[in-house]
């Protein structure tokens, strides 16, 4: 079976629409490369299910499909609402109540236990990634804040709420969030992405939680807070990866800064070597119709050119009518960039720093992709245990192929969200002779590369030693 491979990572959020064997093996035939659990819906058996259903395509079909759990974080969200949906009519009242009840005309239930307490007179509330907008006329500090209706339209169950003005004093985990990430850390997962993170402090928390439980799944912060922005420094050192969720950071900040926010961040992340996802909204329209609008075009076509190295998909396949369509669409238009060569906005800023514990190995990464660049070769080809080596090599957005291969075999899957990175599993250490020979071969035989081509190696030697990254070698495949 023929797999298309991007360079950079389409994310998909799974849901009815696409949690099902045969839709998800088209939709990753089509160029899918994560798969995104969201906690924020959904039983954790549920989510088990897609989980089980992945895994078994990926021994099946020698994929290295990677699955992101996305815990909720401190989100605000309204409760269950009647018929589905009631109508709030611009100038009338509403009360946002603190005890769980079906919302109708006169109140709505809030995920947020202290509201009351934490709310001023006058601040702004936004509901539905601020469709609806609703002003605090009074709050009676215990259970009830009397709010009058600004925008109104049809409140559906369960919508996010955000509060721009509001000084939100729930913590980064919440409860929910702690139970499932029990079940993330179970079961495996790859990637874990907190919501609403406000401080690198929230990340180390997460990690230390993680490192605890003796697991190794990787942290993305998702960036949707105004304090994130501020401390964007500090959260990028923190994490692994970063999303730039730009639903609720398109709420929470003003609109038109998304896009500049959307530059710095991902500049930001490619000289960490970490990997940056751009999302939400990407191609909205194909929820319901088979074809983007142009400006979603532009969009994903846009996010590449940022050097993204991922632009994710939420309701277009996880509720939406056209989960394959979707996946095709966007590899089609990320490939339509690809083709126009590289590097994109590859990382600029080289390790000058003696001091620094991977002064020689970030020098070594940086060399080898030089070195590609100017023999023209056909592939970077590392080997790597804790996968540093295949973030880095990738922030210089290399044109030729990197192939990572790593006895690691949580790392392999993990990779699927890094720029341009393929991964193989290989465990024969013996002798790095040996391994370059092993490892070209297998490229070779699966046709990545080809006799005559210029092949750059690294690796850490002694190859039994597990080191850091200290050889690099350029051969031309016999
Ligand atoms: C976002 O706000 O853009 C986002 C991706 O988060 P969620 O889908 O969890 O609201």
């Amino acid at each position: 079976m023929n797999f298309y491979y991007n360079r950079t990572k389409i994310v998909a959020t799974m849901g009815p629409a696409s949690a099902k064997k045969d839709v998800l093996i088209a939709m990753i035939q089509a160029g899918l490369n994560v798969c995104r659990l969201n906690f924020s819906h959904g039983k954790p058996e549920d989510h088990k299910k897609v989980v089980d259903i992945i895994r078994e395509i990926n021994a099946e079909y020698k994929t290295n499909v990677s699955i992101l759990a996305d815990l909720q974080g401190p989100k605000i969200r309204i409760g269950l609402v009647k018929d589905g949906g009631i109508n709030l009519i611009n100038g009338t009242r509403i009360n946002i109540t603190t005890n769980e009840c079906i919302g109708d005309d006169n109140q709505i239930y809030i995920t947020y236990p202290t509201f009351p307490q934490d709310v001023q007179a006058n601040e702004i509330i936004l509901l539905d990634d601020g469709k609806l907008q609703l002003k605090v006329i009074d709050t009676n500090r215990k259970d009830t804040v009397v709010c009058e209706v600004v925008h109104g339209g049809i409140l559906t169950s369960r919508k996010g709420v955000n509060l721009p003005n509001t000084k939100v004093s729930i913590p980064s985990l919440t409860e929910d969030d702690l139970y499932n990430l029990q079940f993330a850390l179970e079961w495996d997962l790859d990637w874990i992405g907190l919501s609403f993170v406000r401080t690198g402090q929230d990340i180390i928390d997460l990690k230390r939680i993680i490192r605890e439980s003796g697991k190794s799944a990787r942290v993305i912060a998702k960036v949707e807070k105004p304090e994130a922005i501020e401390n964007i420094d500090d959260i990028i050192a923190a994490t692994d990866g970063v999303m730039i969720a730009r639903g609720d950071l398109g709420v929470e900040m003003p609109l038109e800064e998304v896009p500049l926010l959307q530059k710095m961040i991902a500049r930001k992340c490619r000289d960490a070597a970490k990997p940056v996802i751009v999302a939400t909204q990407m191609l909205e329209s194909m929820i319901t119709t088979p074809r983007p609008t142009r400006a979603e075009v532009n969009d994903v076509a846009n996010s590449v050119l940022d050097g993204a190295d991922a632009v994710m998909l939420s309701g277009e396949t996880s509720v939406g009518e056209f989960p394959v369509i979707v996946i095709e669409t966007m590899a089609k238009i990320v490939r339509n960039v690809e083709d126009l060569g590289y590097p994109f906005n590859a990382k600029k800023s080289e390790n000058l720093d003696p001091a620094h514990p991977n002064f020689l190995s970030d020098n070594l990464c940086g060399s080898a992709v030089y070195l590609a660049e100017h023999t023209n070769a056909a592939g970077i080809v590392s080997m790597t245990t804790s996968g540093y080596t295949a973030f880095e090599i990738s922030s210089y957005r290399p044109k030729a192929g990197t192939y990572i291969f790593t006895s690691n075999k949580q790392l392999l899957n993990a990779l699927s969200l890094v720029w341009g990175v393929r991964a193989f599993y290989y465990d024969q250490l013996e002798s790095t002779d040996q391994t370059i020979t092993d490892v070209n071969e297998i490229l070779k035989q699966e046709g990545h590369i080809r006799t005559g081509d210029v092949v750059i190696n690294t690796a850490a030697v002694p190859i039994s030693k597990q080191g850091k990254t200290n050889m690099l070698r350029v051969s031309v495949v016999e």
